[in-house]
This record gives structure tokens, C-alpha cells and sequence, in this order.
């Protein structure tokens, strides 16, 4: 049994065999094997070969020719090295020499490879590195047994485990059968632990080297409420935590009770609770467990898990969906935040060198006309049919903005030539996600109709500090004074302009923050919406003033440990059991 600790993303407790999937920089561990199995390891080497050659032969023929000839160009690189002899007889000869396994040998022989040519001053030999990364991560997929396609013919309950998770990859798992998921990177607001968490997945990140420890098939516990994972626990741990698991589903429906009563204080103050989704289906949810409408909807996945672009037809579905569900009430639709760590699919292939200082969201969108027309149309189209607000993100200054609104604008006069209604009214507003958004929020307010402060990229922004980075997770907190005081300046700037603000960070959707941040003022929350329960059921057993003292006390402390010390414990007398 190995018990290790990282970093709770998704709350619930799940029990099931570990599934192995991606490779992604995954170093695989010298394990040794008997002189015995030497004849079996270098067959399933040829193999892995044999089916590599296979996936990559189809993959290719599936290219249109059209749009898919510099990937076809790639696909061939890629079969020409694995039909390389040599490279195989290298990697077997290691194995019978060495008496390694199949994946080590595999992964130690392509590494090697990959930095001789990373090493080479020749930009087009150099490049080809990366394809040696890909062809390492392909014929581990095949060795490891966790080739994507099997996730999605799974027919029995797994916990994931990876190095690492891509929002696309954790957007496309099957809740029924993926119960768990275990990752040795990532940070409580990377994109895939968000995605986990609207899924409902229970899931630990930041393992550090879990991989080495899990074989495919292990038995695994994920608990994501005390960021725990054990691997082959003994009788007595699995019927302590199907325990804890049964009190976890008591506390849920507990909450379900709370489905109809009123988000307020208990001197009366009405708070607004909006839901964060990712996907249309996820509107019901938002429904179900209370919220009051939806405060961000994450556009940008309509592009990650499809293999094409959406078209304009798709994009209109999608919001139509949304905005059926809650009909009057409001749906935030924030346009796409593609960039960072979220690609379309034709600039999958080109990487940037710093992807979250670079041609991200607004600016890829800015940059990207078409794309960004045809998401703007659909979303005029849906705002006949029902209170559709528009967002955008990532703003960092008024240029910016005006250009995004002029582009808007444009899109309506479309629309008005082709006669299509939509309502001219439509509210726009913007995400208050960067310092220079938040500093300078006072004119930024004289141009939009709403803020909404995305806590996430404001910390990590703000911090210097990569919020899916478990290696400075410890200096990832928006209880940093920094952080509280931005937010604290939008506040004001956005009062004095008389206009609304609400938080949709994942700030707002945990129990420690949400009693500082009603003392500080806001009145709409957009949250996770696994948590709309826990949230409301603090606001329901709190006074403004109880708050408004939370906030004061936490504005006059100097630091992160200080205040997250003070609101764990002030949201722990509030509500015991959300701890
Ligand atoms: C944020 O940055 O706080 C936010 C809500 O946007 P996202 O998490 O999608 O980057
Ligand atoms: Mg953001």
C-alpha cells in the first residue's frame, strides 16, 4: 500500500483499477526484468511498432486533402522513423543488454534520440525533436495499454492516472466509467481540474511522481476531499473509505434540500448564484442544484472536443441549448479563450514558447477575424431567446476592448442586412483577469455594461506564478494581498460607475473565500456548480455584518498565511463538514 498526497481539485471519494493513459514527458522507471522475458519484451516492442505504423497509416488516410496536407507531411516523418530498422534494433538490443523493460527501453533510446537532434544548430533537424517526443508518446500509448480510443470503449470503472492532463483529454471522458483521476502535475485552477470538477470526477493533482508508482490494473483510491491517492490499499483502508464515501453522498443529499431556498444572508441580503459550464449539458446541473442562471459559460471547448472547427450552425446549438434550459434568467456566454493550453485544431501543431503571455483569447480572436465573426453571429442569433449577456476576456486594455466592440458592432450590421433579428440591447461585458485590467477598471467600467473578475488568471497574472504548475502551487493563492486588493479596486471603480461586478474565479467556489468576498462587497457569485449547495448553505448561515468583519480583518493582514489561516478557520466555524 503507498499513500500519496497532492493537491484535492475535485471533491468524492472513488475506489476502482487505475487505468494508465498519455505519456505525455512521462519517464518511464528502470524496472528490471528476468533474463526469462527477454523474448517477450522485444516482441512487444516490434508490436508496439507494428501498431504505431497502423494507428498512423489510418490517421493519415482520414486527412482531407484539402485542409490536412501539412499534417498528412507530418504523419510521413513520423511512419519514416518507425520503419527505421535500425532504431528498432537499437531499443531491442538495449532490452536484451540491459535487462529493462519494453517502455523503458523504448522511452530511454527515443529521449536520447530527441536531444541529440535538439542539440543540432540546423532550425529544420532541431525541430524534429518534437516528432521523436510524439513517436515516444505513441508507442508508449500502445505499451501502457491506455491508447485514448479505449477511454472511450471503457466498459469498466476506472481512476485515470497520467503524468499530466490536457483540458481536451479530460473534456472527452466518460463519467459513467472514469470515476477517479490522479495526475502527478497540474494546479487546483488549471483547466483540466476545472473540467474534472464539472464533471463531478473525483480527482487529486500534483502527485509528483505517482506514475512510477501505478501499474495499469492497480487498485486505487482517489479522495478528493483530502487530496489523498492510495495505491493497492489493504481491507481495512478500502472499508474506511467506502465509509467516508457513504458520509460524503449523505452530506450531498443533505444539500439537496437546499435546492429551493433562497441564496440570502440571514439579515435578508439577496446574493446571485450564477454556474460556471463548460458544456450545454451542463446547464441542467446548474438548474438542479439551484443556480439562478449561468454567470460563464467556457465557450472555447466547443473546439476542444470535436475534431473539427464548429461551424457558426454549431455554435448557435450549442447557446441555444444553454439558453433554453434557463430561458429568462441570465446566461453569460464568454467568447472563446482559445490559446495557453487550449488549441483550435489547426494550431494543435504549432506550439508558442510562453502560450499564457501569448497570442491567447482575446487577442487570438483579434487576430482571427473569421473565427471570431462567426462565434459573435451565433451568439447574436441566440440572444432573441432568452437574456444572453456577451463577455469578453482577457482584457488588458481599452484598445482592446474597442476593438472587440467595434468588431461586434460589424457582426450586428450583418445581421441587420441580412435581416435576422437579435436583441440590440444585449449586454456586453468584460473579464477583469489581468492587472492591467484591474488597474485600470475605472475607464474600462465607461465602456461595458458588467464586470467579471476572473480570479484564476488574475493570481496567476498577478503572482507571476502558472496556475497549473504543482512545481510554485504553494505560491498560487488569490488570498495573497495582492490579489485581494485588485480585486478590491475593480470593486470600488465598478460601484462608482454604476455598474455590476461578480466573481467567476474558482475563488468564488470555495467555502473559505465566499464570506470575505460579500464582505467586500459582491453580490453575484458564478461558481463550480458541484458547489452551488456548500456556497449557498454559508451565505444562508451568515449576517452581512458577520462578513463585512471577515473583510475588514482580512484587508489589515499582511499576508497569503495570515489570511488563509484566518478564513479557514472563520468558514470552518460557519460550516464544519465542508472541511
Ligand atoms: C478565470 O481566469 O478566473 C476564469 C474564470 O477563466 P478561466 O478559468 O476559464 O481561465
Ligand atoms: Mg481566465
Amino acid at each position: 500500500m503507498e499513500i500519496k498526497k497532492g493537491i484535492a481539485v475535485s471533491h468524492g471519494i472513488s475506489i476502482a483499477k487505475s487505468l494508465i493513459i498519455d505519456s505525455e514527458d512521462y519517464r518511464i522507471p528502470r524496472r528490471p526484468i528476468q533474463p526469462a522475458q527477454r523474448m517477450a519484451e522485444t516482441q512487444r516492442i516490434k508490436n508496439a511498432f507494428t501498431a504505431a505504423v497502423r494507428e498512423l497509416t489510418q490517421l493519415a488516410e482520414a486527412q482531407d486533402d484539402s485542409t490536412g496536407g501539412k499534417i498528412k507531411d507530418i504523419f510521413a516523418v513520423h511512419l519514416r522513423f518507425l520503419r527505421d530498422k535500425s532504431l528498432i534494433k537499437r531499443i531491442t538490443d538495449l532490452v536484451r543488454s540491459e535487462l529493462v523493460t519494453a517502455e523503458y527501453a523504448v522511452s530511454s533510446i527515443l529521449r536520447d534520440v530527441a536531444s541529440h537532434f535538439a542539440k543540432v544548430r540546423d532550425a529544420y533537424i532541431s525541430e524534429r525533436a518534437d516528432d521523436i517526443n510524439d513517436i515516444e508518446k505513441r508507442l508508449l500509448k500502445q505499451l501502457l495499454g491506455g491508447k485514448r480510443e479505449d477511454l472511450a470503449n471503457l466498459t469498466e470503472e476506472v481512476v485515470v492516472v497520467a503524468r499530466e492532463l490536457s483540458p481536451t483529454q479530460t473534456a472527452g471522458f466518460n463519467r459513467e466509467y472514469v470515476k477517479g483521476i490522479a495526475s502527478d502535475t497540474g494546479g487546483r485552477t488549471s483547466h483540466a481540474a476545472i473540467v474534472a470538477r464539472s464533471l463531478g470526477i473525483p480527482a487529486v493533482v500534483a502527485l509528483e511522481d505517482f506514475t512510477e508508482y501505478v501499474r495499469g490494473g492497480d487498485t486505487i483510491i482517489v479522495d478528493g476531499n483530502r487530496g489523498i491517492v492510495i495505491v493497492n490499499p489493504d481491507q481495512d483502508t478500502i472499508a474506511q473509505y467506502e465509509e467516508y464515501s457513504r458520509e460524503f453522498l449523505e452530506l450531498e443529499h443533505k444539500f439537496d434540500a437546499l435546492r429551493d431556498l433562497p441564496a440570502a444572508t440571514r439579515d435578508g441580503i439577496k446574493i446571485t448564484l450564477l454556474g460556471n459550464i463548460e458544456f450545454p449539458d451542463e446547464a441542467e446541473e446548474v438548474l438542479e442544484r439551484g443556480g439562478q442562471g449561468i454567470g460563464l459559460y467556457r465557450t472555447e471547448f466547443l473546439y476542444l472536443n470535436s475534431q473539427t472547427e464548429p461551424t457558426e450552425a454549431e455554435h448557435y446549438e450549442a447557446y441555444a441549448e444553454t439558453v433554453s434550459v434557463f430561458k429568462d434568467k441570465p446566461v453569460i456566454i464568454r467568447t472563446m479563450d482559445l490559446g495557453a493550453d487550449k488549441f483550435t485544431q489547426s494550431k494543435r501543431f504549432s506550439r508558442e514558447p510562453n502560450p499564457f503571455l501569448g497570442l491567447r483569447s482575446i487577442r487570438f480572436c483579434l487576430q482571427n477575424l473569421s473565427l471570431f465573426k462567426t462565434q459573435l453571429h451565433a451568439i447574436l442569433r441566440a440572444s432573441v431567446l432568452g437574456s444572453v449577456k456577451i463577455m469578453f476576456p482577457l482584457i488588458t486594455n481599452i484598445h482592446e476592448l474597442k476593438q472587440a466592440r467595434l468588431i461586434f458592432r460589424d457582426v450586428m450590421e450583418d445581421l441587420d442586412d441580412e435581416k435576422i433579428p437579435y436583441n440590440r440591447d444585449i449586454e456586453v461585458g468584460i473579464m477583469i483577469e489581468t492587472p492591467s485590467a484591474a488597474l485600470t477598471a475605472y475607464h474600462l467600467a465607461n465602456e461595458v455594461d458588467f464586470f467579471s473578475i476572473g480570479t484564476n488568471d488574475l493570481t496567476q497574472y498577478t503572482l507571476a506564478v502558472d496556475r497549473g504548475n504543482e512545481l510554485v502551487s504553494t505560491l498560487y493563492s488569490s488570498a495573497d494581498p495582492a490579489v485581494l486588493r485588485l480585486i478590491r479596486t475593480v470593486l470600488q471603480d465598478a460601484h462608482k460607475a454604476q455598474i455590476k461586478t461578480s466573481i467567476c474565479g474558482e475563488m468564488a467556489s470555495e467555502p473559505e473565500f465566499i464570506m470575505l468576498l460579500l464582505g467586500m462587497g459582491v453580490r453575484t457569485v458564478s461558481i463550480a456548480h458541484p458547489m452551488i449547495p456548500e456556497i449557498k448553505q454559508i451565505i444562508r448561515s451568515v449576517t452581512i455584518e458577520d462578513c463585512n468583519k471577515v473583510a475588514r480583518r482580512v484587508l489589515a493582514l499582511n499576508s497569503e498565511r495570515e489570511i488563509s489561516a484566518y478564513l479557514r478557520t472563520a468558514a470552518r466555524k460557519i460550516l464544519p463538514e465542508a472541511f
